[in-house]
């Protein structure tokens, strides 16, 4: 090739075109080749433009050696440069440093956002689309819009693939350590620190919010920090499920299985989401057996054991249990308190004595609500611009906060609800059917129903030696009333409010 022929010349940009039509099935090409353009074609260095960092990313990690033998087979021995090194392969992103967005991009996140409230990253909608029906508007391949994955476009995450943005809060430096998730923790290091030698696959489980996501996600931003040309692929199993039934629709399961079976590590979050899907099943048992046995990490989590995932097959429950199978159980009431206390510090705000543990002492199991619980109470300092006390953080959750049930008692509702329609107590567990009485004993019926553990012959008798069916017959009453009655239920409202508030 003649050294002086450079940028978007046609001819050269042609033969490439030409090599690389002939090297790729039609299917790669219209998925990762078509939309690429020419920036500058000399020997030794070769500079192509893409609309997306995803595609940026996918060519990158995949197809660069491919491009140099592409290049290599159009121009010959005068693809290389003068000093005969391998030619350089560069892929920029269109528009890039201009403030043009190209039009249909697929969804590029620049760098992972902090999400504030509840620290969640949104999911990305993922239903599969009918058939028949996945043409989407821009210049995108369609196939990329279906994967719905995202790439960060900073050099730090050019291996790493996605449907989920990293949330930024979700390190091991976050992570609160207790009993109840110590083994898990401990086990998610040793695998980013030692992949596929620790453990393989790491499978953790747990129910919701108790932080199965946010170790997933440490694992990767561990590694990113560490080794970032390790290829990732961490991803929603709903989003695997959905890519899967994708390729078979458009009988493009080659370039999926390649994609799955060339990572360097796998992460899928959410697995039981395989539960009834008997031919995603088969196919994530291949790609799990390829991986496993090119001694790729693979790290799995779900919202319970392996065994108990309805219709998994018996041969991906054992392969499941090859490495490690750890669960994250509830936090206990000091890892509770530290994580409130953590959250609050991670929005700059030292909680006051007495406020952490007034949290972790009303919400005992999501980590999630935890979190959600905290950012309330500060969220309602700032905005009263009162200082943060016991008080008002008491106030700042006595709508949200639920009682501990079982410890209201009958004195307690007898109380409430006579105070509230202003008869006596002594009245309601009396025996009169006056209205003004028998309507406040039916509502301490049916609030002693849903607040304390009480049978109904117990509830019966404490309000006037009713027998059962009474008391039934007073649930069913007010139930049926509140679906219409706006007034019965301003008053329910205002008691339980006054019950809640231990008044
Ligand atoms: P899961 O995936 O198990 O449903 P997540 O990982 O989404 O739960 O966790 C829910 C929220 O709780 C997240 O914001 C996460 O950061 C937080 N979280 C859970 N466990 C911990 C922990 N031990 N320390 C700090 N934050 C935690
Ligand atoms: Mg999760």
């Amino acid at each position: 090739m003649d050294k002086d022929r450079v940028v978007a010349d046609g001819e050269a940009w042609a033969s490439i075109v030409e090599a690389l039509r002939g090297t790729v099935s039609r299917q790669q090409f219209e998925t990762w080749f078509r939309t690429m353009r020419p920036v500058s074609i000399e020997p030794g260095r070769y500079v192509f433009s893409v609309p997306n960092a995803f595609l940026k990313g996918w060519i990158d990690s995949y197809y660069t050696e491919l491009l140099r033998n592409c290049v290599a087979s159009a121009f010959g021995a005068g693809a290389d440069g003068i000093d005969g090194r391998p030619s350089e392969i560069r892929i920029e992103v269109d528009g890039v440093g201009a403030d043009a967005v190209p039009a249909g991009a697929a969804s590029v996140a620049p760098l992972p956002p902090v999400y504030a409230a509840g620290g969640a990253p949104p999911e990305p909608r993922r239903e599969p689309a009918p058939s028949g029906q996945r043409k989407r508007p821009g210049r995108v391949p369609q196939r990329i819009d279906d994967i719905r994955s995202q790439l960060f476009g900073h050099s730090k995450y050019r291996h790493f693939l996605s449907d989920v943005i990293l949330n930024e809060d979700y390190v091991f430096d976050n992570f609160v350590r207790g009993p109840s998730n110590q083994l898990a923790h401990a086990a998610a290091l040793a695998v980013a620190d030692a992949p596929a030698q620790a453990y393989n696959p790491l499978f953790l489980h747990g129910l919701v919010g108790l932080g199965k996501t946010h170790l997933l996600q440490a694992i990767c931003q561990r590694v990113l920090q560490r080794r970032p040309e390790t290829r990732i692929i961490y991803l929603s199993c709903e989003t695997f499920v959905n890519q899967f039934i994708s390729a078979v629709e458009t009988g493009d399961l080659e370039d999926f299985r390649y994609r799955y079976r060339h990572a360097d590590m796998l992460l899928i979050d959410d697995i039981h989401f395989l539960a009834k899907k008997e031919r995603t099943q088969e196919e994530f048992f291949h790609t799990f057996n390829t991986l496993y046995n090119s001694k790729k990490q693979i790290v799995l989590s779900c919202d319970s054991p392996p065994r108990e995932i309805p219709t998994l097959e018996d041969r991906l429950v054992s392969r499941f249990k090859w490495g490690l199978v750890t669960e994250i159980e509830e936090p206990d009431h000091e890892t509770r308190v530290s994580i409130v206390r953590r959250k609050a510090e991670g929005k700059g705000v030292q909680l006051p004595e007495g406020v952490g543990e007034l949290i972790a002492d009303n919400i005992a199991t999501n980590v999630r609500e935890l979190e959600g619980a905290v950012l309330r109470v500060v969220g309602y300092a700032a905005l009263t611009k009162q200082p943060l006390t016991l008080d008002l953080a008491r106030e700042a959750l006595r709508a949200t906060i639920q009682p501990k049930e079982r410890k209201v008692s009958i004195e307690t509702i007898l109380r409430t609800v006579a105070d509230h329609f202003g008869v006596k107590a002594s009245e309601i567990t009396g025996k009169r059917r006056h209205k003004s009485i028998s309507n406040p004993r039916q509502i301490c019926m049916y609030l002693a129903r849903r607040l304390t553990d009480y049978s109904l012959v117990e509830i019966g008798g404490q309000f006037g030696g009713r027998d059962h069916t009474t008391v039934i017959y007073a649930n069913e009453k007010i139930a049926r009333e509140l679906e219409k009655n706006s007034r019965l239920k301003e008053d329910l409202d205002a008691i339980l409010r006054r019950i809640r508030a231990g008044e």
